[in-house]
């Protein structure tokens, strides 16, 4: 299907190695890992995310369930979360709770480089506090995970969006602004002119994003409470030597972001789609989905984005290939290597054989097309003496090994 893929090892692989070295930055800075289910009611989002947002309003997936209850595939995991949480009775005032997930999110949006119609986010919330020291401490943590990766230059871009009632403000002035322009702007942000009025400010229309350029900016519009926080926060990133560029044309696509909005953008590598991570504040989202006052930050990255730029910075990942392939001499090695083989893959050595009835040229060709690092060949002689010479494919030296003892030659412990 369009914009879905099928993946194999090596991509697979990559996929692991990345999102391994992500387990390994959030687990120390105490973050535990939460999964929750593909679909989930309909409702759910369009009381998070916002019923006139893009995901919203024309990418879902979405379906009946048997009742009748409208369902979808999830387009995104912070909403998930936090109803999980809540369900689970996880989230309250007094406690902090740290979580991430992995896992495929879904949305029908036009596949192209770097965006897809399944992908993969790995994502972390932070729940519990709205000091600004946790803003910092998110970004710090996301930050150590993508400079552990090789993806060649990222910058962070950072903004605030304010309270909701300077939002509120600052929409005014920015749809005084863009009226008189409307004839301009193309056909998305005329809509969005009414709908979704900030979203104006990151489309990537040329003219559209020429007018976006002289337009109010939020910082002007936030009261001192919200500049107090956000000078913290760029404060706090200087401290840990953090670089970021205060962007005020960043505003996410989602409704439920207050106050510190940020972006991590490769600088080459993935064209129009160079977000490789966003996020920010949500202070009011689990009030609004029925839970306690917690404020909560987190954000999400996209997984197919980072293997892209891996892939073109050079990942390169240690090819996997067996230890040993068994060669037959002739029926009595051929009786005697599926034993050989059962013994030494109980301990996780990787053994293959040929199953078919092949001469030894063509199973030292296949051992070879295999990269084996080593081959033995057993027949009658090497059954009946116990003695067989392992050879090394890659060295091309031999050593004798005891057959009925094959394991001793992999490990002395496991004589
Ligand atoms: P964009 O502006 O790139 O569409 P967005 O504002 O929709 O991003 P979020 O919903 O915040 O992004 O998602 C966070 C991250 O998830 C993105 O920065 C990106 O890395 C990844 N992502 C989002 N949508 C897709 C997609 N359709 N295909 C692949 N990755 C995606
Ligand atoms: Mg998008």
């Amino acid at each position: 299907m369009k914009g879905m893929n099928d993946l194999f090892s090596k991509e697979l692989q990559a996929r692991r190695w990345i999102t391994q070295k992500a387990l390994q930055a959030f687990e120390s800075y105490g973050f535990s890992q939460v999964q929750t289910p593909v679909l989930e009611e309909l409702s759910l989002f369009v009381r998070s995310v916002g019923k006139t947002t893009d995901i919203v309003s024309k990418e879902m997936y979405a379906l009946e369930d048997r009742d009748g209850t409208p369902i979808c595939m999830r387009p995104e995991n912070t909403a998930g979360t936090v109803r999980a949480l809540l369900e689970h009775h996880k989230l309250t005032q007094e406690q902090e709770c740290k979580v991430f997930y992995v896992g495929p999110m879904f949305r029908r949006e036009r596949p192209q480089k770097g965006r897809l119609r399944e992908f993969t986010q790995v994502g972390a919330e932070f729940f519990g506090t709205d000091a600004p020291t946790a803003d910092v401490e998110l970004l710090s943590m996301l930050h150590q995970w993508l400079l552990s990766l090789p993806i060649g230059k990222i910058k962070l871009l950072i903004n605030s969006l304010g309270q909701p009632q300077e939002r509120a403000e600052y929409l005014k002035a920015l749809r005084t602004y863009f009226e008189p322009l409307r004839d301009q702007l193309c056909s998305d942000c005329q809509r969005r002119l009414e709908t979704n009025t900030l979203r104006l400010l990151d489309c990537k229309n040329k003219t559209c994003s020429k007018l976006a350029d002289e337009s109010p900016s939020i910082l002007d519009f936030l009261q001192e409470e919200s500049k107090q926080h956000f000078e913290a926060v760029k404060n706090g990133l200087t401290q840990l030597g953090i670089e970021f560029e205060i962007t005020k044309k960043l505003v996410r696509g989602l409704d439920y972001y207050t106050r510190t909005v940020f972006e991590f953008i490769a600088e080459s590598g993935l064209g129009a789609q160079n977000t490789v991570a966003a996020g920010g504040r949500y202070d009011n989202l689990v009030e609004e989905l029925g839970g306690p006052s917690v404020p909560a930050i987190g954000f999400a990255a996209g997984i197919e984005r980072l293997v892209i730029l891996a892939e073109e910075n050079g990942l390169s990942l240690d090819e996997k290939r067996p230890d040993l392939v068994l060669v037959y001499a002739d029926d009595t090695g051929r009786e005697q290597i599926p034993q050989i083989a059962h013994k030494l893959r109980q301990a996780n050595i990787w053994v293959d054989f040929e199953h078919r009835k092949k001469s030894v040229k063509a199973q030292m060709r296949r051992a070879d097309r295999m990269k084996a690092k080593e081959v033995l060949v057993l027949g009658t002689r090497e059954i009946e003496s116990d003695e067989g010479q392992l050879k090394s494919l890659d060295s091309g030296e031999q050593r004798f090994v005891q057959v009925s003892n094959l394991l001793s030659a992999y490990s002395p412990n496991f004589v």
